[in-house]
């Protein structure tokens, strides 16, 4: 099975680098759109600082622009025109320059006659002092001469700092008396620039850079120069250097905004470092390969849930299928023990109602045994009327011959009585030899007894037994069936007077009764030897006798027991305390009066 899943997964983890591979061109947009988001937002800030430090520079130079000319207007300056050998009015020109110099935050404020000589100036007092110096070979000096506001870049040639210069004439009656000239410090709009990845570059007309952050670019030529420029630039000396070097920048490297100061000429960029650009733009690449890989993950681990879920559903489906298959193996295992179970209920119904039916033949066949024991004593029973009819018919036959009606009237009487006792004892074996199902009913005892005890009373007599009797005038109701009682009770009775045969007299047969709640005990007693213990056992067995086979068969008491029982009643047999058998028939009492089955058919 491990074999078998394990080709499928291993294909299942190649197509997924596949598909990685296949996802990977996707991050390109990414970088894409991350650097063209990334570069608006640096132009922006580029575009904002740009517009911050022009016009901050702007601010500056526009606020000395116009101090020439008021200046020019002073007359303190004037008079140091008109009279340029007075060393007074040129000490208060000095004086005022300087003042005007810290009052206005001017690098340095000078005044020039119309030949360029410096007259006074606000740094008279200094070493590197402008006074006596000339300046004409500057521009902005022709440019004032000419009637225009003179501007100008370029190295200060005593201080050697860079400013920027304004010049404007000083006018009487439309003729130059001299100029005025501001120079500005630039140096420190440079050190405005804080110490940032972006770069600051101004350049001048010359396209030289003049202001930047970066000292190494300073006085570069940031293209190359034609003759006309070189040959200014040699005039002016604005530079440090009269043939500024090519500045050396990888335009790739850097990313440039810029804006032209058109009062100046000047063109103000700043460079900003593309790798401010890649970091972002990497991250963003790095945070979309992430995401890209967290996917492909994501998608592999369902992949693999899916698979385990279905390996789940396949392992339950097939467990079920296997629990199908024990629950119909058990199925069918029970259906066969239950046929079995059925055959063998069918079986025991059978053998049960061959057993009834045994048992049955039993009950007839104890029956005709006890016919036939009795049959001596049944052919005596009806013998004794016949011979006494026989001669009482004789006798009225005679009675007759002499006319005595009465005396043979009397005759015929006794034969009718005659012959009803054998009519009697007729029903009575009838009765007794008849085969009995019947449901048990309501019974009398007494006449029930007294129609055993009559047949055996001749028996009775001969051998001397006396009767004590001891039972109640009312009648008592058992459930029984009438026959089946009679059968019982001559049954017990003829055992009690067998057993008397061997005793000495006197020989005596006890009956009495004891009533139970729902049952009545009816007790027959004899003092007779009573029970030896292995009869007592063995007495209610078929068959179990201790007389001759001509005395008895052994079916007696059990088909009393059989019958008894079958009455919901029972044969107790035991021995008397002071010697002899005794045995008590418990029997069901019935409800007196009301005697709700049918009595026992009389007929076979
Ligand atoms: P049978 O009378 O044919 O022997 P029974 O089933 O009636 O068969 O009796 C079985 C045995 O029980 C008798 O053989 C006898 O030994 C014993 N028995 C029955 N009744 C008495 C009795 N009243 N006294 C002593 N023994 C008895």
């Amino acid at each position: 099975m491990s074999t078998n899943t394990a080709t499928p997964r291993r294909l299942r983890w190649r197509s997924l680098v596949l598909l990685a591979l296949l996802l990977a061109p996707l991050l390109w947009p990414v970088h894409f759109l991350a650097e063209r988001y990334y570069r608006e937002v640096l132009i922006e800030q580029n575009r904002q600082t740009l517009d911050l430090y022009v016009a901050n520079l702007l601010g500056t130079l526009r606020r000395y622009e116009v101090l020439p000319q008021i200046l020019g207007d002073l007359p303190g300056l004037r008079a140091a025109l008109h009279a340029p050998e007075d060393p007074t009015a040129l000490d208060n020109a000095n004086r005022l320059l300087a003042r005007v110099k810290s009052q206005t935050g001017a690098d340095v404020i000078y005044l020039m006659n119309p030949r360029g000589v410096t007259l006074a100036a606000s740094n008279w007092d200094k070493p590197d002092s402008f006074v006596a110096g000339n300046f004409a070979f500057r521009p902005y000096f022709r440019e004032a001469l000419a009637g225009r506001l003179g501007r100008f870049f370029g190295l200060g040639t005593t201080s050697g700092k860079r400013g920027y210069y304004f010049a404007y004439p000083v006018r009487e009656d439309d003729h130059n008396i001299g100029a005025l000239v501001v120079k500005v410090d630039l140096d420190h709009t440079e050190t405005l620039w804080g110490n940032t990845p972006e770069q600051l570059l101004v350049t001048d007309t010359n396209g030289v850079v003049i202001l930047t952050s970066r000292p190494d670019w300073r006085f570069h030529a940031s293209r190359p120069l034609d003759r006309v420029e070189q040959s200014a630039i040699a005039a002016n000396q604005p530079y440090p250097t009269q043939a500024p070097p090519l500045l050396d920048i990888d335009p790739n490297a850097w990313l440039t905004q810029s804006r032209s100061l058109e009062e100046t000429g000047w063109t103000v960029s700043i460079l900003a470092p593309r790798i401010l650009l890649d970091r972002p733009v990497r991250s963003a690449v790095a945070v979309g390969a992430a995401a890209l890989l967290a996917l492909l993950l994501l998608l592999g681990l369902l992949i693999l849930r899916r698979r385990h879920y279905l390996e789940r559903i396949a392992l339950d489906a097939r467990a079920k299928a296997e629990l199908e298959q024990r629950v119909t193996e058990r199925t069918q295992d029970l259906e066969l023990l239950n046929s079995r179970l059925k055959q063998e209920v069918l079986e025991r119904e059978q053998a049960q109602q061959e057993l009834v039916r045994a048992q049955d033949e039993l009950v007839q066949a104890g029956k005709l045994s006890a016919l036939g024991t009795m049959s001596a004593s049944i052919s005596h029973e009806l013998n004794q009327p016949l011979g006494a009819i026989r001669s009482y018919a004789e006798n009225a036959s005679t009675l007759l011959d002499h006319q005595r009606s009465d005396d043979a009237r009397a005759n015929l009487k006794l034969i009718s009585e005659l012959t009803e006792r054998m009519a009697s004892i007729i029903t009575h074996l009838r009765a007794f030899a008849r085969r009995d199902r019947h449901a048990p009913e309501r019974v009398a005892l007494q006449p029930a007894l007294d129609d055993a005890l009559a047949l055996l009373a001749k028996r009775r007599r001969a051998m001397d037994v006396e009767l004590i009797r001891d039972l109640p005038d009312a009648t008592l109701w058992v459930q029984a069936g009438e026959t089946r009682l009679r059968q019982v009770l001559g049954n017990l009775l003829g055992n009690a007077l067998d057993a008397l045969i061997d005793k000495a007299p006197p020989r005596r047969i006890w009956i009495s009764i004891e009533h139970q709640a729902e049952h009545l005990h009816l007790l027959l007693r004899d003092n007779g030897p009573g029970f030896s213990p292995e009869s007592l056992a063995r007495a209610r067995e078929p068959f179990f006798t201790t007389k001759t086979s001509a005395q008895g068969l052994g079916l007696g008491l059990a088909i009393c027991d059989s019958l008894v029982r079958a009455l919901d009643g029972e044969l107790l047999l035991a021995n008397h305390p002071s010697g002899g058998a005794l045995i008590t028939l418990r029997l069901r009492l019935a409800t007196p009066g009301v005697n709700l089955q049918p009595s026992e058919d009389p007929s076979p």
